[in-house]
């Protein structure tokens, strides 16, 4: 359902990711692991145009990628940036509700949705973005993402400078709405508890390039993998 494939790109002249092809099916949590510096936001900003791919290509349902983010949005591709990305001189509602109308949804509707699904926005509601600890802001802009109603969603680092309770409702949240709303997820992390708590199946990089393919139960399995990818 979404397809990156032999993506090379970078900064510049500088070349950060080789010939990376990975692969979201239909249904599938995937994570992309790797440690610092490795490409995993590179390759993030390569599959949503916000850097001039030099070979490579992306497919979403089947279909090529188109090159704006509001005609990406408007295939079902949502994304969440690393550092998260909210308005914050907008109260939460309204964050919400841009984000849902910007993609021809309901304002309305998908603010109420997804104060159902977040409780810990609700009390923040008409609350500026900007005033949010960051693990709020964090799941605030994953709300935004999914009032785009999207079909594959890309976070980057979700769970980084988050609180462990927050950490734990964002990984109910991904889970259910995979499974409820049929949203396949492809997650970027170093937080190796949280993805083996959320992903079925794993790509670890290395060096701008994939190292290799695997699921839960054999990175589960593999102590020295999971020490290498925590770096200790
Ligand atoms: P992290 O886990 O720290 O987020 P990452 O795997 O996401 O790391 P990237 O941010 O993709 O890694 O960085 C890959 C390489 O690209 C690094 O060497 C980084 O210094 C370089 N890089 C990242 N952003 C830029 C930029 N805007 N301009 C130039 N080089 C960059
Ligand atoms: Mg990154």
């Amino acid at each position: 359902m979404f397809k990156i494939e032999n993506a090379t790109g970078g900064y510049g002249k500088t070349t950060i990711i080789r010939n990376v092809s990975i692969e979201v099916k239909e249904g599938e949590i995937v994570a992309l692991l790797g440690r610092n510096g490795v490409g995993k936001s590179t390759l993030m900003r390569y599959a949503t145009n916000l850097i001039p791919p030099m070979s490579g290509s992306v497919e979403i349902d089947g279909k090529a990628a188109p090159n704006s983010p509001a005609k990406q949005a408007r295939m079902g591709l949502g994304y969440v940036p690393q550092g998260r990305f909210v308005f914050p001189r907008m109260t939460v509602t309204e964050n919400i509700a841009v984000a849902a109308a910007s993609n021809g949804h309901d304002p309305k509707k998908a603010v109420a949705e997804a104060l159902e699904d977040f409780p810990l926005l609700q009390p923040k509601a008409g609350d500026l973005a900007g005033g949010l600890s960051g693990g709020q802001q964090q799941v605030l802009a994953l709300a935004r993402a999914l009032a785009i109603v999207p079909k594959i969603l890309l976070l980057d680092e979700p769970t980084e400078g988050v609180q462990p309770s927050i950490i734990d409702e964002m990984a109910g949240i991904l889970k259910r709405i995979n499974k409820d709303r049929g949203i396949a997820i492809l997650v970027a992390e170093q937080n190796l508890d949280f993805c083996l708590s959320v992903s079925q199946r794993a790509y670890v990089m290395e060096k701008g390039a994939i190292r290799m393919e695997t699921d839960r139960d054999s990175l589960l399995a593999d102590k020295a993998l999971q020490q290498e990818l925590l770096g200790v």
